[in-house]
């Protein structure tokens, strides 16, 4: 595992503390979805409270483009966080400038001040030097915590870490390096990995990254109809991207050199048209009409992956089997769910990486060894690239 310094292996005591953590929630009408982002936050926030630090806390929400996007404040964050850890959370709704310095000044030992949505800085995404100074300026020691942004060089997640000498990981970004890392050393054998989702060219360079680990290829989602419609399978009006054929042939030699069982959908769940209450059957893979699309996979499919998960001793996930925001559609990502419980059970390895997956995860009492917070940022590090924001976090000699 990359050596990266805890915040418990620096002293922290009574001191001005600035955190980058991932408080990026869905919030609708100012109501918080689901906080389970929060929740994993909180033993970094309540550990540096037993240190009686001073802490100011920062994290993006949604994407507002650099300008102020009034429902993408972090107003109802701050009080819900204020909720969980049963403790006055302060609010600036500025991220920098005087109101901010004066409230960071002000805070007193073991209280907690939740800057504004840093995204709604266009400095922040551009990683700007003199925004970077007038955060980094507020405190002596900054904390990332934030594992769902590790893969940007933000000014939040990157610059500051830069400008601030004494630095060090939050708890939840230990245990997300922790764990991931155990899929890049010697992990038990057999090893499926299951893709599914839309983007294939993301996860192209995981296959590659982890093809002399895994046994098993599994390939779900509108990604496996590109594979498919390479290897001369008609896939009707199905999501094909042919720019990618070139990568797919050169990644099934890989898959061949490594001896990796690439295994795709056997049937599909297609309809006319994506939504809600609409026409859908279940045909053979090689059977989707012209003007159909296949928008989730079918029930010999996910026997077929079932099988094959619950023989495995390490399993990693990352992306839906179908179009699974439009049920029914839901079900085979659901029924993937529950069989990556099944390997939990038998005592398997079983990590599942953020983005859309963990929707199919949470509120189903599905145990995993890892439910990462981070999608995009699970599948960086599993190429083998070293995050922006983890590499400043690396312990120094
Ligand atoms: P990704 O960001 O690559 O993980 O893709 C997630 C998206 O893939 C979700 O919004 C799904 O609706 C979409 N998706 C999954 N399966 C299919 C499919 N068969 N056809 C079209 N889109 C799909």
């Amino acid at each position: 595992m990359i050596p990266i310094t805890s915040v418990q292996d620096i002293d922290v005591r009574g001191k001005r503390v600035l955190c980058r953590f991932d408080f990026n929630v869905p919030i609708k009408d100012g109501i918080i979805g689901d906080d389970w982002r929060l929740k994993a936050a909180l033993p970094t926030i309540q550990y540096l409270i037993g240190q009686k630090a001073r802490i100011i806390m920062m994290s993006h929400l949604d994407r507002p483009g650099g300008k102020r996007v009034e429902k993408l404040t972090l107003a109802p964050i701050a009080m819900r966080l204020g909720e969980l850890l049963g403790k006055e959370v302060k609010f600036v709704d500025e991220t920098v400038g005087q109101k901010v310095v004066e409230a960071a000044k002000d805070l007193k030992e073991g209280e907690l001040l939740l800057l504004e949505n840093t995204r709604f800085q266009q400095e922040e995404n551009t990683n700007d030097s003199e925004f970077v100074e007038k955060l980094a300026s507020l405190a002596t020691v900054y904390i990332n915590d934030a594992f769902g942004t590790a893969h940007r060089k933000h000014a939040s997640t990157y610059g500051v870490a830069i400008a601030m000498k004494e630095r060090a990981a939050g708890l939840l970004m230990l245990k997300e390096v922790e764990n991931l890392s155990k899929l890049l050393m010697d992990p038990p054998a057999p090893f499926s990995l299951i893709l599914g989702g839309a983007k294939l060219k993301t996860k192209i360079p995981v296959i590659k990254n982890l093809a002399h680990f895994i046994d098993n290829l599994i390939i779900g989602g509108g990604m496996a109809f590109s594979f498919l419609r390479e290897k001369g399978v008609p896939v009707g009006d199905s999501l094909v991207d042919e720019t990618l054929f070139p990568d797919i042939e050169a990644l099934r030699s890989i898959l061949e050199e490594n001896n990796v069982r690439l295994i795709l959908p056997l049937d599909a769940v297609i309809t006319e048209e994506i939504g809600e209450g609409v026409d859908c059957e279940v045909v053979d893979i090689g059977s989707i009409p012209s003007a159909w699309k296949g928008v989730d996979i079918g029930p010999a499919t996910i026997e077929y992956f079932t099988s094959v998960i619950i023989k495995s001793k390490t399993v990693f996930w990352n992306g839906p089997m179908g179009v699974f925001e439009v049920p029914p559609f839901d079900k085979g990502t659901l029924e993937i769910a529950k069989a990556m419980g099944k390997a939990t059970e038998r005592g398997s390895l079983t990590i599942v990486g953020g983005g859309d997956t963990d929707k199919a995860i949470k509120g189903r009492h599905i145990e995993l060894s890892h439910l990462s917070t981070g999608g995009g940022a699970s599948l960086r590090f599993l190429t083998g690239e070293e995050l922006p924001a983890i590499s400043m976090l690396k312990k120094r000699r």
